[in-house]
């Protein structure tokens, strides 16, 4: 597995820190506003484009400034851009994130051009898919495009890799297709219908395995990351201790790093080692984007963390 294409969203995230949200009808004063690139689909083609893979990300943008922005953006962590599609009478997508004192949040997303990804796009950039060894999804573009595009890969046996963020319904002879699906603790509760429950995973899988019988991914913040197979085999890894200051992104650099573990052939068990890696760096610093690692930066903190992953150089 070589060539990776992402399908998703690209949005510009803008950042406002207050004291104390604000509430209905009130105006507030905020000392620090921030733009920043996101979306998880931009995101994750960065995470992976940044450790070294050859990476096309597939979207939808507006014709402004804010997709100037991501497209500048991407370049940066070696993404291809080309399956980039501008459109003239729609904006770029945004979220309006206000952030208090305790960290608590209030989002508005505005979906813009990303809820336009139709299967028209999809087909018009299809040589993309086609050209590639594996396909990574979320879910913050129209369900029906992200049906579309699993269909597709399925059929011209590609590895399809989902992340269920944010976790919304999808067909189940579609989820089906998919070779690993990822989730964290939420979105595995949205799948299973009962509160999740990390000293009784197998509970929660069993519930799962209803209706989906591949490997399965739970990412689990500080405490790590667990993988079952589609024998039921599971595998548990714990987190690196860091000092994390900015959880965000922190799922989709894990993405990010366990891909580069497929695209070098290693264990699943390695896979998620790297996947933690990943994530945890990406704590450790500010930001969506840039705070994802590159390919040294997380071969470097492996190595000083006495991994015995090898790797190419
Ligand atoms: P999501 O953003 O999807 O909720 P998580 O918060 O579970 O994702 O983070 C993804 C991965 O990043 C985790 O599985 C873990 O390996 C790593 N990670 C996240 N938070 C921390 C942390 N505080 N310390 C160390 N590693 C972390």
């Amino acid at each position: 597995m070589k060539k990776i294409a992402v399908v998703g969203s690209l949005n510009i995230d803008h950042v406002l820190m207050v004291k104390d949200l604000p509430s209905r009808g009130e105006t507030i004063i905020s000392e620090s506003y921030q733009l920043k690139c996101g979306g998880k689909g931009a995101n994750q083609a960065a995470a992976i484009g940044r450790l070294g893979m050859e990476v096309v990300m597939i979207g939808k943008i507006g014709n402004d400034e804010a997709g100037s922005m991501q497209i500048d953006s991407l370049n940066i962590s070696q993404v291809n851009t080309n399956g980039i599609i501008i459109e003239k009478n729609q904006k770029t997508g945004a979220a309006f994130i206000t952030v208090d004192e305790a960290s608590d949040n209030n989002i508005v997303l505005f979906s813009g051009a990303n809820g336009n990804l139709d299967n028209d796009d999809i087909d018009s950039k299809k040589k993309y898919i086609l050209d590639s060894d594996a396909v990574v999804l979320q879910m913050e573009i129209p369900v029906e495009t992200t049906g579309r595009v699993i269909n597709f890969a399925y059929e011209n046996k590609k590895k399809i890799i989902l992340s269920l963020a944010p976790a919304r319904e999808l067909d189940r002879r579609i989820l089906g297709k998919v070779d690993f699906l990822m989730v964290n603790e939420v979105e595995i509760q949205f799948l299973c219908g009962t509160k999740f429950d990390i000293n009784n995973i197998k509970d929660s899988i069993i519930s799962l395995r209803r209706y989906f019988k591949n490997n399965i991914i739970i990412t689990l913040g500080e405490m790590g990351s667990v993988l079952i197979d589609s024998n039921d085999t599971l595998y548990r890894c714990p987190a690196y201790r860091v000092k994390a200051i900015d959880s965000t992104a922190a799922g989709d650099a894990f993405t990010g790093g366990f891909i580069f573990g497929l695209v070098e052939n290693l264990s699943l068990r390695k896979c998620l080692e790297i996947g933690n890696a990943a994530g945890a760096l990406t704590v450790t610093k500010m930001g969506a984007q840039p705070s994802l690692p590159f390919r040294d930066e997380l071969i470097k903190f492996l190595a000083g963390n006495n991994s015995k992953i090898e790797f190419d150089r």
